[in-house]
């Protein structure tokens, strides 16, 4: 019989979406031998496979965020988002030397105790086995942390329910001259021949010309002239860990994108010629498993635009963006009104109960429904991503549990609470 072997890395980090590939080049920028896994056949998370765009949200403390974003806008000119962060983050992962693993997804955690032994992982049918000094979970969903046996709790107070799934997608072939975008502003815009854009939804969807979830169609600008992605699709009610509710979710979304498009096409001057020239690769999720950790933060956090002393994203800034989980719409705070001061996230959130060598980074920390919905976003989540790695770095240096990790010494490299401002 074979002997298995086991890939032994200092850190190994599940998921290279905007949290994972933040956290895995910032760890290897400190010298660590990083293992990066991927269950897609590209990096990116959200912003590939889920085509989303722009990035949202604020942060007040400097991080890889900033780079990335910086980067991946510089190949704009001739490529679209989506093309140039799949090559842009690729390109920066590769120059880190983070070693990448594709088509690998997570599907068994060992542990002993409070500690994670060994991760098993699947590429091509091939069984992988990884271990290393820290392990990080920026899956999205919580699915390492899941695996590992951690608490979690998933939807709203009450129903349970998330917020729904929704496929992205860009049309081309809009009149050039015609500048319409609807980037938060659609509350406002009005059409060259006087209809209100908002209103004009509205009504679609009231009449079934629009399916009942969608009541706001947002157009959002890629770069190329008479080109948008358009965020509009929402399928209510789906169980995002559920196998039996993706395929059903996925038909029902792409029968949307058709009816998206045939509205835009009868209703917008200047969009007559549309076509779809793109779509995510798969549904995107905005919500599932909130991984439950030493600090759970709180909405009222957010409106008091708390601190912590062990702050690790300083003055993070986005609305509670909660698209409506029963129906079309957002559920409480249409367009956005920001009613939330710039606020801090912990690392205690990072730090799921009941492990000492796990963190969790991403949309998957530890926090209620509604300050979910403000955190989610991606700038947020890759300013996270930065600090879990640099957690990971001294986990490895000083072979110690996520509680021993000197929170100052993050702090003076991020910047946080005037912290590290002389260097
Ligand atoms: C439709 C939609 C529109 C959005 N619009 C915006 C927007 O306009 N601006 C914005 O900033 N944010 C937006 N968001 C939110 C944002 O995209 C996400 O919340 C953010 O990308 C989360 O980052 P993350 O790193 O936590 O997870 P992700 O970016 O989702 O990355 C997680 C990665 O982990 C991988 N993975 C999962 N399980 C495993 C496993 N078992 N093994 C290996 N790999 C695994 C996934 O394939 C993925 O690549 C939107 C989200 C959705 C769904």
């Amino acid at each position: 019989m074979s002997e298995t072997v086991v890939i032994r890395s200092d850190i190994l980090i599940a998921g290279a979406g905007a949290a994972g590939i933040a956290a895995a080049i910032a760890a290897a920028r400190e010298g660590k031998d990083v293992v990066l896994l991927e269950r897609y056949g590209m990096v990116g998370g959200g912003m590939t496979a889920t085509y989303v765009r722009p990035f949202l949200g604020t942060v007040g403390n400097p991080n890889i965020g900033n780079e990335i974003e910086e980067r991946v806008l510089k190949y704009t000119s001739f490529m679209t988002p989506v093309e140039s962060a799949k090559a842009v983050l690729a390109e920066m992962l590769q120059e880190a030397g983070v070693r990448v693993y594709l088509q690998t997804q997570v599907i068994r955690v060992e542990k002993e105790g409070r500690s994670i032994t060994k991760i098993v992982a699947s590429c091509q049918g091939n069984p992988l086995y990884f271990t290393a000094d820290a392990y990080l979970d920026t899956t999205g969903d919580g699915n390492l942390s899941a695996l590992a046996g951690a608490e979690f709790a998933i939807g709203r107070e009450g129903d349970g329910l998330v917020q729904p799934v929704s496929t992205m997608f860009t049309i081309e072939g809009i009149e050039p001259d015609y500048g319409l975008l609807c980037e938060h502003e659609e509350h406002y815009t009005v059409l060259p021949n006087g209809k209100e854009y908002l209103d004009l939804c509205h009504k679609a969807c009231e009449s079934g010309e629009l399916p009942p979830s969608i009541n706001i169609v947002r157009l959002y600008a890629t770069g190329k002239k008479g080109e948008r992605m358009v965020n509009a699709t929402q399928q209510n009610k789906v169980d995002p860990l559920s196998p039996e509710q993706l395929f059903p979710a996925e038909y029902a979304l792409r029968e949307q994108i058709v009816s998206v498009v045939r509205f835009l096409k009868k209703n917008i001057p200047g969009f007559e010629n549309i076509r779809v020239n793109g779509s995510a690769v798969t549904a995107g999720i905005r919500e599932s498993r909130r991984i439950i950790g030493d600090y759970e933060l709180k909405v009222e956090d957010l409106f008091e635009g708390k601190r912590f002393d062990d702050a690790v994203v300083e003055d993070a800034h986005f609305c509670i963006d909660i698209h409506n989980p029963d129906g079309a719409g957002q559920s409480e705070t249409e367009g956005c009104p920001y009613e939330e001061l710039p606020y801090e996230i912990p690392y205690r959130s990072l730090c799921p109960k009941g492990f000492d060598n796990l963190l969790v980074a991403g949309r998957s920390i530890s926090g209620d429904h509604r300050a979910h919905a403000s955190y989610r976003v991606m700038r947020i989540c890759m300013a996270m991503g930065h600090a879990a790695g640099l957690a990971a770095v001294q986990m490895s240096d000083k072979k110690c549990g996520t509680r021993e990790v000197n929170v100052r010494e993050i702090q003076k490299v991020l910047r946080i609470n005037g912290e590290g401002a002389e260097a």
